[in-house]
């Protein structure tokens, strides 16, 4: 019998910490937006996962290696704990399809709007004893693909206007959010906890 859980997915650059217009490669470029770790605290508290889903086509394009993407993850795991915050899972994308590249091709459906990573985790819980209950589970990211990505796995999409979000609500014509919130706190403050509870 597999135990029911809720899931919060988080978009990382521009919902998480402030996107910087180019790929993050160091500890010194990730910066937390405001009350980001409070926010994902209060999630935690009200009993959501929470899984990280982050495009890093800087891998495919030599930007970036894996081993900095892991480091600066470790870093957020270090400044999500002055907040008393954690996330249980990060999944970051490598491939591009414009940049062809032997050792991530076979990762190609993880970019998002694809939901190779939501599936993942959905299936590594799942080999945990654990089913993520779709519908009170719950996607935030500032870009259209975050949204598309959240409606194709089933999941309740919440844009935030930090990062791309300003520029993201004028596309999204037929991919509408569930709510538009001011950042990552007002999301989960503003909005899914309000949802706990009918
Ligand atoms: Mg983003």
């Amino acid at each position: 019998m597999l135990r029911k859980i809720k899931v919060l997915f988080l978009d990382r650059d521009g919902t998480i910490n402030h996107d910087i217009g180019t790929y993050v490669t160091s500890r010194q470029q990730f910066r937390l937006i405001d009350r980001a770790a409070e926010a994902v605290r209060v999630a935690k508290a009200a009993g959501f996962e929470i899984v990280i889903v982050t495009n890093q086509a800087g891998i495919a394009k030599g930007i970036v290696t894996p081993e900095a993407i892991d480091d600066v993850h470790e870093y957020m795991r270090d400044l999500f704990c002055l907040d008393n915050a954690s996330f249980d899972r990060v999944y970051y994308c490598p491939s591009h399809p414009d940049y062809p590249h032997p050792l991530y091709d076979r990762f190609s459906d993880c970019r998002k709007p694809g939901t190779g990573m939501v599936e993942r985790a959905i299936a590594e819980y799942r080999a945990c004893g654990c089913e993520v209950d779709l519908g009170h589970s719950f996607f935030i990211g500032d870009k259209t693909i975050d949204v598309e990505c959240a409606l194709r796995a089933g999941l309740r999409p919440v844009l935030v206007r930090t990062g791309h979000g300003e520029e993201s609500l004028c596309r999204e014509k037929n991919l509408l959010p569930e709510y538009v919130a001011d950042d990552l706190y007002d999301a989960v403050a503003g909005y899914i906890l309000s949802q706990q509870l009918t």
